[in-house]
C-alpha cells in the first residue's frame, strides 16, 4: 500500500512514522520545511494547560500520551542521536479560580495533582514573584522541547527504505477517480497514493474547502518569547492568569502565549512582547534583567473544544484526517496518530475511536 501524508508537523511526521513502521510504502510532503510551523512554535508542554476543563475526548488522547513519551524520545534518541529532552519538572498553577474542580477532577481520574501551601511553593521556587496566594501542583507533568522532537522525527523517517521526504512542495487539492481520493495535486503534478493523510494543522480547513467541505479547523495565532538563564534557575513549570514559563534541561525560559485570531498571519508584534514580558515578569521577577532572546508566532490548528479529527472522510473514502489538534498537537501526538495508523491499517484501536471520527461531527 503506498500512503501519502500530507503536512510535517509533529502530527504528520509521527503519523508517517508509524504508519511505515508497518511497511507501508510512505510519502511525506509539506509546503515548507518539514517541522518548522506550529510543531516548531509551541511551548511543548505535555499536558493540556489547564486539563480538567477539556472533556473525555481530549483527556483520552492526552492520559494515552504521557504514558508514551518518556519511552518514545528515548526510542527516538536511540535511533537519530538526537535528544528531544523530555524534562520531567511537574507544573504549579498559581491562583486559579477552580482549584476546587482541578483537584476534583484529578482525584476522578487517579491523577497526582495537589494543594500546596504557598510558603512552600516558594521555598521550592525561590525566583518566583510575589502576590500568589494559593498553588496546585501536578509532580509528573514534562515538557519536551518540540523543535528537537521533530527534527528527531524527520531524521528517523529519513533514514527509512520505504520513505519519501518531499519539502517545498505544495498541495493544492485532490484527485479523485471512480468515487475515491487517490492522491493530491502540486504544483509539481500530481501524486498518486492508495490512501492520503491530511495532517496540514491549520491549513487543512483551507484544503478541504477545495472537496466543497467545511473543516471548522481555522488558525488560531501564538506568541511565544524565550530567555537564557542559569540551567538551575527554574526548577519547575509555573502558569499563572493563562501565562507560563517552561524552563529547558539547558536554563532556556519559554514564557507563552497569546490566543490571537488574525488569519494566517504570523508576525510578531511588539504589543504582544511587552504583554508577555510583563506576565514573564510578575511570575519571575529576576527575568527583568535578563535578555528575551528570541520572539515567535505559530498558527495553531483550532477546533471545536480542542477535539482532533481522527479518521476517514465518509464521503471521500482514501481521504483520511488527522488534524484540528489547537493548543495540545504535541501532547496529543502519540495518540492521535497510534489511532490513525490503527484505524487506517485495521488493527484495534488503542482507545474509541468515535468521539474523533469525521463522520458523526462534520454531519454527514
Ligand atoms: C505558541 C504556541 C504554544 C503551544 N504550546 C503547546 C504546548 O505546550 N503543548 C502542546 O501539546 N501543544 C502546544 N501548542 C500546539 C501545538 O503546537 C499544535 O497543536 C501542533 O503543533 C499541531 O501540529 P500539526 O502537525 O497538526 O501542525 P503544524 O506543526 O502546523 O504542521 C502542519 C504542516 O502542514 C504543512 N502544510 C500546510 N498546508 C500544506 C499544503 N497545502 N501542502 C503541503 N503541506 C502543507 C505546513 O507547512 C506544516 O509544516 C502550541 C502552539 C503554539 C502556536
Amino acid at each position: 500500500m503506498r500512503i501519502l501524508v500530507v503536512g510535517g508537523g509533529a502530527i504528520g511526521l509521527l503519523s508517517a512514522r508509524l504508519l511505515a513502521e508497518q511497511g507501508v510504502d510512505l510519502c511525506l510532503l509539506d509546503q515548507g520545511a518539514l517541522g518548522s510551523e506550529s510543531s516548531w512554535a509551541g511551548g511543548g508542554i505535555v499536558s493540556p494547560l489547564y486539563p480538567w476543563r477539556y472533556g473525555a475526548a481530549v483527556t483520552a488522547l492526552a492520559h494515552w500520551s504521557q504514558d508514551f513519551y518518556p519511552g518514545f524520545a528515548e526510542r527516538l534518541l536511540e535511533a537519530t542521536g538526537i535528544d528531544p529532552e523530555v524534562h520531567v519538572t511537574g507544573l504549579y498553577w498559581l491562583d486559579l479560580d477552580d482549584e476546587a474542580e482541578a483537584l476534583a477532577w484529578a482525584r476522578r481520574q487517579g491523577r497526582a495533582l495537589h494543594a500546596v501551601d504557598i510558603a512552600e511553593v516558594r521555598r521550592r521556587v525561590p525566583v518566583l514573584g510575589q502576590g500568589f496566594a494559593h498553588a496546585i501542583h501536578m509532580p509528573g507533568v514534562a515538557n519536551v522541547r518540540n523543535p528537537r522532537l521533530v527534527k528527531a522525527l524527520q531524521a528517523a523517517l529519513a533514514a527509512m527504505p520505504n520513505v519519501q521526504l518531499r519539502e517545498q512542495c505544495a498541495v493544492s487539492g485532490f484527485i479523485q477517480e471512480n468515487g475515491r481520493i487517490c492522491g493530491v495535486t502540486t504544483a509539481e503534478g500530481e501524486i498518486r497514493a492508495d490512501r492520503v493523510v491530511l495532517a496540514a494543522g491549520a491549513w487543512s480547513g483551507e484544503l478541504l474547502a477545495t472537496l466543497g467541505i467545511e473543516l471548522p479547523v481555522q488558525p488560531v495565532k501564538g506568541q511565544m518569547i524565550l530567555y537564557k538563564c542559569a540551567e538551575d534557575f527554574l526548577s519547575s513549570m509555573v502558569l499563572a492568569g493563562g501565562r507560563y514559563a517552561i524552563p529547558r534541561r539547558d536554563g532556556h525560559i519559554l514564557v507563552g502565549s497569546t490566543l490571537e485570531h488574525a488569519g494566517f498571519d504570523k508576525t510578531p508584534t511588539e504589543a504582544a512582547l511587552a504583554s508577555l514580558k510583563a506576565s514573564a515578569e510578575a511570575l519571575l521577577p529576576a527575568l527583568k534583567e535578563a535578555e528575551v532572546v528570541g520572539h515567535w508566532a505559530g498558527l495553531r490548528p483550532g477546533s471545536p473544544e480542542g477535539i482532533p479529527f481522527i479518521g476517514e472522510l465518509p464521503a471521500h473514502p482514501g481521504l483520511w484526517l488527522n488534524c484540528g489538534h489547537y493548543r495540545n498537537g504535541l501532547v496529543l501526538a502519540p495518540a492521535s496518530c497510534q489511532l490513525l495508523t490503527d484505524l487506517l491499517l485495521g488493527g484495534e484501536p488503542i482507545i474509541d475511536p468515535l468521539p474523533y471520527a469525521p463522520a458523526g461531527r462534520l454531519g454527514f
